[in-house]
């Protein structure tokens, strides 16, 4: 329909009549046609006719049914085959319903007795057979696009008629769950219960959604079970139809087979999410976990995580000296060997480079993931064996655990990575990032500088507490006390900084030093005052000593060189590290008897050693723990405990010494129970060597009298 000088719409016609008189009849009958201005194209022959067609596009064609080159619907076929895409109405002189029922199933729009026509119904006609051609078409192309799409993807088809309650199935669907469409038809078996149950519910909601009208057509991806009872990934598409009262009566959609698409899409995801040398979860994968823990751990207490940030020591030199296949190898072999101590909770992740994070969800207590953390490291210490290179690399490790204060994963794994640098720095199997812990670090660090030190400056002295007999009231021995002589705060007491030296080792050289220093004095004092003659001395020293298997010899040196008469000289180690050490010390304790020098149990009490343990040590003096000392005179339980050490030392032929006695009462029970030997403040404190003689001289038990 073209544009018009008058406005209406214009209607092109080609009008193929022989009869001059019809043709100018129908023209005139739409010349004043009130919706379209017709421009006719009158022919006489389907000759020229075609003739027309071929040069110019018609909006319909007006046809008689008997024409002087064609007759009956011969015309029809040879006009719709050149002008597929315009309507035809046939014209005919009699009212033949057969010819006319013919000629539409041959493709014509309408049929029209030329006797009775007039304006409006010619016009009605003309407009309805245009119009109902391009419904038509459109019909035509939009079912040719959907078997298009359909072919396209392959797509199964369903189709529900929820009035009647029956459901179509097409081949192509029942193909794809591996059904044959006679079981699928006996079967009707697309239930909810054909679905994956983590996909079931969201499938309901989806489904229940669009019913309710609030979504405009049904999607879904979904796992259906198949007919070999596997899984299979499907997308879900249907459309609800519903009659003029807004009952839905039918739905209809199809299924597609997308597994393979989503093989690629959890491939990618896999990829996206793993790290391609060792398969491990990579840095987004944990976050996402630690992510997931923190969101667990805000709702509920007590759901606690932590991470340990593992960073290998010599990677870099592996890779650089050896190459990048045996370092590729290398990283592979240190996450296998991580891999054997992670729970299937816990999350082991490559972050890149040779750095590593494990996720440690949900531990009963803090110290199990310190076990870990040292169980780690020392699988790290272990050899590598990687083609014929051996290779050591080891890790630090730095530990940092959840609390209320980290809004983020990264936040966390940033911790983490601090206190794996302070690991790496302090060379420690690992380090803890705690706010607290680290300003305790700090201060420990710097005390342990000042330490380090003060052991080279000289900065310590020796000062010697006596012990004095309950049978003579007087001094029978002395017990030689470390102190630092620090340059700012003056005397510093052990009870500051020993137990740092023992963590950090230093307490090693502290007690040769001690040693030396307790030997020189005594031996100097035996030799140079007669009432000094013996007076024994009694070094503590820490079972660390003993680590590296030459403490007997090391001591031998020492009596050797300082000359002190070892049957005067005797160590005090504590009921603990006793305990902690009895295995390796055996051997070292053995040589120390040989020598002559006597062995204290110091703090006891405190531990619990077996007595067959004291029996196979034959320790020569137990030293009640202060404690038991301060509490016994107003707790029956402690005066029961001390007097069951006491009768224990007597049984077992060992000398006791009760610490700590800082009153007359507490001394007064004491020699009671039989306390062969006390040493307290009551009697003295510690002093410097220069006032030992002073305090053997007079220092004195004044209610004995000897
Ligand atoms: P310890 O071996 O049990 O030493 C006894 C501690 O009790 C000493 O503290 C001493 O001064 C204190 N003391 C003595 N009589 C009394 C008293 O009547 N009342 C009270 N309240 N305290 C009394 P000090 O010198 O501060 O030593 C503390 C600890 O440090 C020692 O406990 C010992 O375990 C360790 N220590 C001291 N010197 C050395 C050393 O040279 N080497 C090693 N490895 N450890 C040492
Ligand atoms: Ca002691
Ligand atoms: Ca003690």
């Amino acid at each position: 329909m073209q544009g018009d000088p008058t406005m209406k719409p214009q209607i092109k016609v080609l009008l193929i009549e022989d009869n001059p008189a019809e043709a100018t009849l129908i023209q005139l009958q739409l010349a004043h046609a009130a919706q379209h201005h017709y421009q006719f194209v009158p022919v006489e022959r389907i000759s020229t006719a075609l003739q027309a067609i071929g040069v110019e596009s018609f909006d319909v064609i007006l046809l008689d049914l008997n024409l002087p080159d064609s007759n009956g619907l011969s015309g029809l076929a040879r006009i719709l085959e050149a002008a597929k895409d315009t309507p035809v109405i046939m014209l005919t002189s009699d009212a033949n319903e057969q010819i006319a029922a013919e000629a539409v199933r041959a493709g014509a729009q309408d049929y029209l007795y030329k006797r009775n026509l007039d304006t409006p119904l010619l016009e009605r006609a003309i407009r309805y057979a245009i119009e109902r051609l391009s419904a038509q078409q459109a019909l035509i192309i939009s079912e040719q696009r959907y078997a298009l799409a359909l072919a396209g993807v392959n797509d199964g088809v369903w189709d529900w008629d929820i009035t009647r309650g029956e459901v179509y199935f097409s081949p192509r669907l029942s193909q794809i769950l591996g059904f044959t469409a006679r079981e699928m038809k006996v079967s009707q078996d697309f239930r909810v219960e054909r679905l994956h149950p983590d996909d079931a519910d969201n499938f309901v909601e989806t489904f229940k959604a669009h019913m309710n009208g609030a979504s405009p057509y049904f999607e879904i991806e979904c796992r259906v079970l198949n007919r070999e009872g596997g899984y299979l990934w499907v997308l879900c598409r249907g459309l609800l139809i519903r009659d003029a009262n807004d009952k839905p009566v039918r739905m209809a959609g199809s299924m597609s087979d997308i597994s393979q698409r989503k093989a690629v899409e959890q491939q990618l995801i896999h990829e996206a999410l793993h790290d391609g040398l060792t398969g491990l979860p990579n840095r987004s994968l944990v976050l996402d976990r630690v992510q997931q823990a923190m969101a667990v751990a805000q709702r509920r207490q007590g759901q606690d995580f932590a991470i340990l940030f593992i960073d290998l020591n010599r990677f870099k030199s592996i890779n650089d000296s050896l190459g990048h296949s045996v370092g590729n190898q290398f990283l592979q072999a240190v996450a296998q060997r991580l891999l054997k101590d992670v729970r299937p909770t816990d999350t082991l992740a490559r972050l890149g480079g040779d750095e590593f994070a494990l996720l440690v969800l949900e531990y009963a207590d803090i110290n199990t993931v310190f076990q870990l953390a040292d169980r780690l490291h020392r699988q790290m210490e272990e050899k590598f064996v990687i083609g014929d290179a051996e290779l050591y690399s080891g890790a630090s490790i730095g530990i940092a655990t959840y609390s209320d204060k980290y809004h983020s994963p990264e936040e966390i794994l940033r911790d983490a990575d601090i206190a794996m640098y302070r690991a790496k720095r302090s060379g420690r199997a690992y380090e803890v990032f705690d706010a607290e812990m680290r300003d305790l670090a700090m201060r420990r660090l710097k005390l342990e500088t000042e330490l380090r030190n003060a052991i080279e400056h000289n900065e310590f002295v020796v000062f010697y507490q006596p012990i004095l007999s309950t049978l003579t009231g007087r001094v029978v021995g002395f017990e030689a006390l470390v102190r630092w002589n620090h340059p700012r705060a003056g005397l510093v007491y052990p009870q500051t900084f020993i137990k740092l030296a023992e963590f950090t080792g230093l307490v090693v050289p502290l007690c040769w030093w001690v040693l030396e220093q307790a030997c020189k004095d005594f031996s100097l004092l035996h030799s140079t005052i007669p009432e000094m003659r013996g007076i024994s001395v009694g070094v503590n020293i820490s079972g660390k000593i003993f680590n590296t298997g030459d403490a007997a010899d090391k001591l031998a040196a020492i009596v050797n060189h300082t000359a002190i008469n070892p049957m005067l000289l005797h160590l005090e180690i504590t009921e603990h590290a006793v305990m902690d050490h009895q295995y390796r010390a055996l051997s070292e304790l053995e040589k120390l008897r040989q020598l002559g020098i006597g062995l204290h149990i110091d703090d006891f009490g405190t531990g619990f050693s077996s007595l067959s343990h004291l029996q196979k040590f034959s320790y020569d003096t137990l030293k009640i723990d202060s404690s038991f000392v301060k509490a016994m005179v107003d707790s029956p339980d402690n005066e029961a405990i001390v007097k069951s050490i006491i009768a224990m030392g007597h049984l077992l032929g060992m000398d006791i010494v009760a610490e700590g006695v800082e009153t007359v009462e507490q001394l007064q029970w004491l020699m009671k129970m039989g306390c062969p030997l006390v040493q307290g403040f009551l009697f003295s404190e510690a002093v410097p060597a220069a006032g030992i003689a002073g305090l053997v001289r007079n220092c004195r038990i004044e209610s004995v009298n000897s």
